[in-house]
């Protein structure tokens, strides 16, 4: 089997799917490795050390010929949708619920569509797979970083001869995976940290890493399926803006990682909010996308200095701003998917392994995902027409 390891092209990634040290496993396991020219270059990993490696460069147009299986980060676009041919299969981070259109095009072409995102997380043999957790936490971690630059002041208490700067204030709304990593990184930075979410078994968590854990008296506990948080009811979304408006207010960094799988991300830093806040405060809206975000105001990817001076950053591909240490992350996540789909060398879709049946989303001209079927059927209104 030959794996194919494609350059990135869409704007600002960085990543790579498979990075040098993630090879010997698959090697080991009989496949062959194919790297374009200059897929690691954006990520400091030179073509010489794939080929150290074991590897061969390849052109584009080589490596879409070879490939039984081409890997990749983001989802293809343009010319890498259409450069995928029948039987080949195409791994990466697909989000197959956000375009399902896609994954409608790869059927008809006969591609099989294996997205990393579908990966069933609660499953302790996945975990090593899981794409979403290595992300989010580099994540947290950059948005900590970003924040930090972005504020005119200290995140640590500092005495000085010059007199005393006193600790940033820093609020984590969302207390998941980057939530997590990122109360641990504001720490290490001496900042005072406080974080809220509506899961209660976070508390235990946010506070095991030094943050203190607020409590609100609108939402007790709002956990979900899966270790995921409900949607809240527009009742206790209100109650629950209200109650954080006040708090925000005393705040110099807000950070917001709060998402609840397949809808929008719930509003929590209002424009009210922001109002209240001192100049010079910063809020890093990680929720945000072109489905909205965390923060009323917050724009994708644009950084916006509100009339009272707070700084707001969405910036919606943080791991791609770390790209070595996201893609290997990533890439020994792959690695591992790969290793265990693999049956004598071969690539093996077997449906009844339920990381498998998960994952692939589409195979044999068929949109298989049921998910991803679904939003594939026209309306009722489409339907009549
Ligand atoms: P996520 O990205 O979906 O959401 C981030 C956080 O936002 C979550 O903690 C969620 O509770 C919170 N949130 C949602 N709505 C909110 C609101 N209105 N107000 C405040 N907070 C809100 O979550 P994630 O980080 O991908 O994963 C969440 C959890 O899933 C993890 O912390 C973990 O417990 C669980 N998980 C389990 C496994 C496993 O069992 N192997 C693997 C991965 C994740």
């Amino acid at each position: 089997m030959k794996i194919g390891v494609v350059k990135e092209r869409a704007p600002n990634e960085r990543r790579v799917a498979l990075v040098p040290d993630a090879l010997k496993p698959l090697l080991a396991a009989g496949a062959e490795i194919l790297v374009e020219k200059g897929a690691g270059d954006s990520a400091a990993l030179p073509d010489k050390l794939y080929a150290d490696a074991g590897a061969t460069i390849v052109s584009r147009d080589e490596l879409y010929r070879q490939a039984d299986v081409v890997v990749r980060v983001q989802k293809p676009d343009g010319d890498d949708v259409t450069s995928l041919r029948a039987e080949q299969a195409v791994v990466g981070l697909l989000q197959p619920l956000i375009d399902p259109k896609l994954m409608g095009e790869l059927a008809r072409a006969k591609v099989t569509a294996i997205s990393l995102d579908a990966i069933p997380r609660t499953l302790s043999r996945a975990q090593s797979m899981d794409v979403l957790s290595s992300q989010a936490n580099v994540g947290g971690y950059r948005a900590v970083l970003t924040a930090a630059a972005e504020y005119g002041r200290y995140f640590p208490l500092l005495t000085t001869a010059a007199g005393t700067a006193r600790p940033a204030n820093v609020l984590v709304l969302g207390v998941g995976v980057a939530g997590l990593q990122a109360i641990a990184t504001a720490r290490r930075l001496g900042a005072v940290i406080k974080a809220y979410d509506v899961r209660a078994e976070t508390k235990e968590q946010a506070e095991s890493l030094g943050a203190t854990f607020l409590v609100l008296k609108s939402v007790a506990d709002a956990s979900g399926s899966g270790g995921y948080a409900r949607e809240l009811t527009a009742e206790e979304r209100e109650a629950q803006q209200r109650e954080l408006n006040d708090f925000i207010a005393g705040m110099d960094v807000v950070i917001t990682t709060a998402q609840v799988p397949g809808r929008r991300p719930p509003v929590l830093v209002t424009a009210e909010a922001v109002n209240k806040m001192k100049p010079g405060s910063v809020i890093v809206d990680m929720a945000a996308s072109a489905l909205g975000g965390n923060v009323e105001l917050s724009k994708p990817d644009e950084k916006v200095v509100t009339d009272n001076g707070v700084i707001i950053l969405a910036p919606t591909n943080l791991p791609a701003t770390m790209p070595a240490g996201a893609s290997q992350f990533y890439a020994r996540n792959m690695s591992a998917f790969l290793t265990h789909l693999m049956k004598d060398g071969e690539l093996n879709i077997d449906m009844a392994d339920e990381i498998t049946v998960a994952t692939v989303i589409t195979h044999g001209g068929e949109v298989i995902s049921e998910q991803t079927r679904k939003l594939l059927e026209p309306t009722a209104a489409e339907a009549a027409k």
